[in-house]
């Protein structure tokens, strides 16, 4: 196959990162938060019956708000408010980073069983699923696609224009979250907004596989998704026959810094 590189020089011996446990979080302390919002200039106040909220925490909110990532600025527990003039805290984002990372590419690798869930990466850049709308909300399957992982190129339905387009996403950093347990695939790729995607992994391939994302065959994501294991298991870095968790660098050091965890390296 095509060897393709991308990301960082990761070709010296790097130590691994260890990243020590950390308390769970508090019971919930009833609060009325200050929330500053990714892209809003301004502040405002919430109530907070859900978390034990510090200052720093990232966090959704319900109302017109819904599905901004915000940051507490400030935390009171003394207060006497009339309910109905609040919208409320719904979600806080989870930083459990737990275990053993080593560098590849531009992902930080860990094979452990304590690595994080696909379900705790998804609390820093997606809101809880909606409670059920009006109409139909049920999520239908069709026939999930097949990527070969020696050769990704290969795939069935896989157009060349989408499939350079998969490389830019590789070389770019959109790919934030990769895992695989039990031969049982998750991974977060951002786009115009964040896609979830489903596959398992059997026989050197993708199968099954689903993303998200409003697009009629096989997208970017997918094959992004697919080009990075392919160069990694490749080059050796990867051993697809294992359970493992990929976390893009910048993320994961994003996560990190946020949680005040302490590094080893
Ligand atoms: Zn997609």
């Amino acid at each position: 196959m095509r060897m393709m590189g991308f990301g960082r020089d990761d070709t010296k011996e790097t130590p691994d990162v260890l990243i020590p446990r950390v308390d769970e979080p508090g019971e919930p302390v009833k609060s009325l938060v200050r929330i500053r919002f990714e892209n809003f200039d301004r502040e405002l106040t919430y109530f907070n019956d859900l978390f034990d909220l510090n200052e720093g925490d990232r966090v959704f909110v319900n109302g017109k708000l819904a599905g901004k990532v915000g940051y507490i600025t400030s935390v009171t527990t003394k207060f006497r408010i009339r309910l109905s003039d609040y919208e409320r805290v719904i979600a806080m984002a989870q930083t459990p980073i737990h275990g053993s990372y080593a560098p590849v590419m531009d992902k930080m690798l860990s094979y452990d069983s304590v690595a994080l869930l696909p379900e705790e990466f998804r609390t820093w850049f997606l809101p809880p699923e909606e409670e059920i709308k009006d109409g139909d909300d049920t999520i239908i399957y069709g026939d999930g696609y097949i990527i070969p992982l020696d050769d990704p190129h290969q795939a069935e339905g896989a157009v060349p224009q989408v499939f350079d387009r998969a490389l830019e996403y590789c070389r770019t950093g959109k790919i934030g979250y990769v895992s695989v347990r039990d031969g049982v695939g998750r991974a977060y790729v951002a786009g115009t907004e964040w896609y979830e995607l489903e596959f398992t992994i059997r026989n050197n391939a993708i199968q099954e596989a689903y993303c998200s994302c409003p697009y009629a065959g096989l997208c970017k994501h997918l094959l992004a998704v697919a080009i990075m294991l392919s160069v990694m298991a490749g080059n050796g870095k990867l051993d697809l026959t294992r359970d493992f968790v990929l976390i893009d660098t910048n993320r994961f050091y994003e996560m990190i810094r946020h949680s005040e965890q302490t590094v080893t390296v």
